[in-house]
């Protein structure tokens, strides 16, 4: 097998023998991918895990494709009856304590039960696949370096596109075609342009509200390069905007820059968390603070470890994380500055450095 796939398989094999249990049916799309390199989505086919085994079970739409790049000790089957075989796998492999993503749906789950012989006992397994994805592999952060990379070439050429008198939805469709231009597959969310008083929600998609002088705007994008994913996020000035946009900005420049400071390995996540929060604070705005400071980046866009003041994650190397403290004034606007962050043996390798964190500021 790929020697990447045979440890991170290995990796849940272990986790599965130390809770007791023998036997995985694993459904979600990110997490069959993260085992077999599979590129359906969640519903488009099921990954059985035994205690030496791996098999993997979707139709025909994948059969061609994968096929001529099936790893070394993955078995596929090729069926539109995916629970019945995964059934039948699960009785072959002889898997006595069979478990299931406790995110499985309903009648996911209640399909297989039905169909699972009575000697096998079928339970949810808290997040397992998830908490071995946090940390990435060598393959994983190249491919995070390169989506990265692509992100922040794309957003650099898209500065000079962007000027009072254009709408959100422009500047958004800009950014998709040079990301595409650089390389990427597609976004992991609809891009993010908030402009002026939209700039004060958090997750402001992109309008036909036009751009005017004396607005920040608020640009939040992450896109797909080799599977794995960017989420960066610029607030720019767009002419002349007023003294307390540019305070809050320098505030919000500072407290990202303090909390990717302190960033290594040992640290919790409520720590990186507090660092940002209290520069805000102490400035008088950390009511105006109302999310936290970061997450884990990968296969999907939000992952773990969590930097909240709820965490209780503890970084580790190879953690891919985002900083990205922001300040929203109701009616006034917001600021919000998010760099994608690799936890390293002794501190951090920052991938979105390329482009600047002063405050950029485009002519009306
Ligand atoms: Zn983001
Ligand atoms: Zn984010």
């Amino acid at each position: 097998m790929t020697k990447h796939l045979e440890l991170r398989i290995s990796k849940l094999q272990k986790l599965l023998k130390k809770l007791n249990l023998d036997g995985l049916i694993v459904y979600q799309g990110a997490n069959m991918k993260y085992l077999t390199e599979f590129n359906g989505g969640t519903g488009d086919g099921v990954v059985v895990v035994g205690v030496d085994s791996v098999r993997l079970i979707t139709d025909a739409r994948y059969e061609e494709d994968y096929k001529t790049r099936l790893p070394e000790g993955v078995d596929l089957k090729i069926t539109r009856a995916y629970y019945e075989e995964a059934v039948a796998t699960v009785v072959a492999f002889q898997i006595k304590k069979l478990a299931f993503e406790s995110d499985l749906p309903y009648n996911v789950y209640d399909y297989i039960d039905e169909l699972l012989p009575a000697d096998i006992s079928f339970d949810a397994l808290p997040a397992a696949i998830e908490v071995l994805r946090e940390v990435k592999d060598d393959s994983e952060l190249t491919a995070l370096r390169k989506a990265a990379n692509a992100s922040v070439k794309a957003f650099n050429d898209l500065l000079p596109y962007i000027k009072a008198g254009i709408t959100e939805r422009q500047v958004a469709n800009e950014l998709d075609r040079l990301q595409k231009h650089y390389g990427a597959e597609k976004a992991s969310f609809d891009t993010i342009v908030a402009s002026g008083y939209r700039s004060a929600l958090p997750h402001g998609e992109a309008t036909d509200k036009v751009i005017e002088d004396g607005d920040v705007v608020t640009i939040d994008f992450g896109y797909y390069v080799d599977g794995y994913t960017s989420d960066i996020t610029r607030t720019i000035a767009v002419g002349n905007i007023s003294d307390e946009l540019k305070e809050v900005y320098a505030i919000v420049h500072q407290a990202n820059k303090n909390a990717i400071e302190v960033v290594k390995p040992g640290i919790s996540g409520s720590e990186v968390d507090r660092v940002a929060r209290d520069y805000i604070t102490e400035h008088g705005y950390g009511t105006a603070y109302n999310h936290s400071t970061g997450h884990g980046v990968g296969l999907d866009i939000h992952e773990g470890p969590a930097l909240s003041a709820r965490s209780s994650d503890e970084l580790q190397e190879g953690h891919l994380l985002t900083i990205e403290p922001g300040v929203y004034l109701s009616g006034l606007g917001g600021v919000r500055i998010e760099d994608d962050i690799i936890v390293t043996k002794d501190g951090y390798e920052n991938l979105t450095d390329g482009i600047t964190k002063d405050l950029i500021i485009i002519e009306a």
